[in-house]
């Protein structure tokens, strides 16, 4: 048994967490207590929380949960024997052409029910116009794995590069992207209307891409509430000039704050913070643009400031 050998079983069977994918394992977090948030990678002796951030080496993990010292947790954790770590292997995945799905059909078309339904999903939930989401691409599928899906395609100067999924009928999984084996490429990578950098001077950055599209033509989607490596350095090398940050609010302090410092000196950023348990998509674009409008963009300065009252505001609500 190595030290490995002896965390995998300790996070399994003491701490509940099961096996996920590339070697982590998921479970509740020992930060923050939210449940199932926590990943543990033990190959890469490191762990991450991703609603509080909290993380450190798995060993200093143990000794957190035990309130033990490491001398103390790494004792204590040859206790726990059985399984056997394997190093998860890097896959390096397979560059495939991206072709739209079995069943597709154009948003705008098709008179039968499903077609309807789609279109509907599109002006009562979303609020968005299904003849413009169609002129850009937008589908849903009527036969195949994703029948019931509304597909938000990917385009990279002009070519199919992804798609993203959600499902419109109500049964099945909200959603059903694919996965990076498909096409050798994910989301994390990609930007939503990346081209949009290259022709617009201001541009704003949003979580979902019907945020995105609640926005209009100048406005990105990250597809989740931080920037990858690769979709930061797209964003900052490209010409774009002025960046809103529109992110969900729950993220404000964590996400949207450490996403303005990271581009302030690049770009002329302002930083929006959206009404509680509310995004883009459902405050709006007038709302949207009315809080554009109040805010200024930031100096270096200014955005400290916001952080620093952020967290005076959030010592006296506690
Ligand atoms: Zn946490």
């Amino acid at each position: 048994m190595t030290i490995k050998d002896n965390l995998l079983n300790y996070f399994i069977n003491r701490w509940g967490m099961y096996e996920y994918t590339r070697g982590w394992l998921k479970g509740d977090c020992p930060y923050c207590g939210r449940e199932d948030k926590f990943g543990v990678h033990i190959g890469q002796n490191r762990s991450h929380c991703f609603v509080c951030d909290g993380g450190e080496r798995p060993l200093k993990v143990v000794a957190r949960i035990e309130k033990v010292n490491i001398k103390e947790a790494l004792k204590l954790i040859g206790t726990f024997e059985g399984l056997k770590f394997k190093e998860s292997e890097v896959v390096e995945y397979e560059k495939k052409p991206v072709i739209l799905p079995e069943g597709f059909v154009p948003l705008n078309l098709g008179q039968g029910q499903l077609g309807k339904s789609a279109r509907a999903y599109i002006v009562n939930k979303r609020k968005l116009d299904p003849q413009v989401l169609a002129s850009k691409g937008f589908g849903y599928c009527e036969s195949g794995p994703l029948f019931g899906y509304i597909i938000m395609p990917y385009y990279i100067r002009g070519v199919l590069v992804y798609y993203q999924t959600r499902n419109f009928m109500g049964t099945g999984p909200k959603f059903n992207n694919p996965k990076i084996e498909d096409f050798g490429i994910g989301k994390s990578s990609l930007i939503y209307n990346q081209d949009s950098l290259w022709v617009y001077k201001s541009t704003h950055i949003v979580e979902s891409i019907f945020n995105a599209e609640t926005i209009g033509d100048n406005a990105i989607a990250i597809a989740g509430k931080s920037l990858s490596n690769i979709q930061w350095s797209t964003i900052v090398s490209s010409p774009v000039e002025r960046i809103t940050i529109a992110l969900d609010p729950d993220a404000f302090y964590t996400k949207a704050l450490p996403l303005a410092f990271s581009l302030i000196p690049h770009k002329q950023v302002k930083l929006l913070r959206l009404p509680n348990n509310q995004d883009v998509n459902s405050i709006g674009r007038t709302s949207t643009m009315q809080l554009k409008r109040r805010a200024a963009y930031l100096s270096y300065a200014e955005l400290l400031k916001i952080k620093h009252n952020y967290e005076r505001e959030a010592y006296y609500e506690t």
